[in-house]
């Protein structure tokens, strides 16, 4: 089972910067996101693969004709409204978020929301209340665990890097995790981000052959060599946010062709949901 996903942001929506991480910095960037995303849109068309999008509240509000688009042949899915870290907001700040992302993207599309993404994959192990908050919403499915070391969050002991269910005391959830891999002994995720465009085709062909569940994670900026740079990052953040993206939209395009991908909706339909493992959070 591979599942294609798009992070649907631009290409300022850079996490824990001080020069792009708040909502009123964006206004200032010229916007890239429509033309980035339907070169994507077109690729996917000609191949006929239904992809889910995980659209920011704040682009549905500024691109509504752009997300009703998507929302024509896709899965839309919220990826919160201004893109903070959960860990960085109270819980009170976190369900407000959730419900402007929600009800603005499901106003824009008419389609009813039920997975949901946290930005940067910030969640942690003791972040019970934010799935009490999305079942709360409607929510069913969540596809927010990192189960690797990571930057921002990340749950680095979670028991699987496959669909389970997540069940605390007042919430059952359907969770899709990142799928990761081992590269030189050390756990990391291949399928997005800059390992995808750091990594030669002949490694993530042979990684996405060996792995069964492959969970795949892309944005429009990940294709456009020609964004601007954001030239006062930490010069790590630098590579693993500007690294091959010459090549990137050709390496994408040939995964697309020789392995067939779905929507997690099509993936959530194909699965026995009463035989896959419960984590108790
Ligand atoms: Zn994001």
């Amino acid at each position: 089972m591979k599942i294609l996903t798009i992070d649907l942001e631009d290409w300022f929506h850079i996490l824990a910067h001080s020069e792009t991480e708040r909502p009123e910095q964006w206004e200032r960037f010229e916007s890239r996101v429509e033309r980035n995303t339907d070169r994507i849109l077109e690729a996917l068309d000609q191949r006929n693969i239904r992809a889910t999008f995980f659209v920011l509240g704040w682009i549905a509000e500024r691109f509504p004709e752009l997300v009703k688009r998507v929302g024509e042949k896709h899965e839309l899915a919220c990826h919160s409204y201004s893109h903070q870290l959960l860990y960085k907001q109270s819980r009170k700040e976190f369900a407000e978020d959730l419900k402007r992302c929600i009800s603005t993207i499901e106003q824009v599309s008419g389609q009813k929301l039920r997975i949901y993404r946290a930005p940067g994959f910030s969640l942690q192990r003791d972040h019970h209340y934010i799935f009490e908050e999305l079942c709360k919403n409607k929510i069913e499915i969540d596809a927010s665990v990192f189960p690797a070391v990571r930057n921002h969050g990340g749950i680095p002991g979670f028991p699987f890097a496959s669909p389970c269910l997540i069940k605390g005391s007042n919430f059952l959830i359907k969770e899709f995790p990142m799928s990761t891999s081992s590269l030189l002994g050390k756990q990391i995720v291949f399928s997005g981000g800059g390992y995808f465009r750091l990594l030669p085709y002949s490694i993530i062909r042979s990684k996405m052959k060996s792995s069964e569940y492959v969970m795949t994670y892309f944005h429009p900026r990940d294709f456009d060599p020609e964004q601007p740079m954001i030239q006062s990052l930490p010069m790590k953040r630098k590579f693993m946010s500007y690294v091959g993206l010459k090549g990137s939209f050709e390496k994408y395009s040939k995964m697309l062709d020789q392995f067939p991908h779905t929507s997690i909706g099509q993936a959530d339909e194909s699965i026995d949901w009463t035989g896959v493992p419960v984590v108790h959070f």
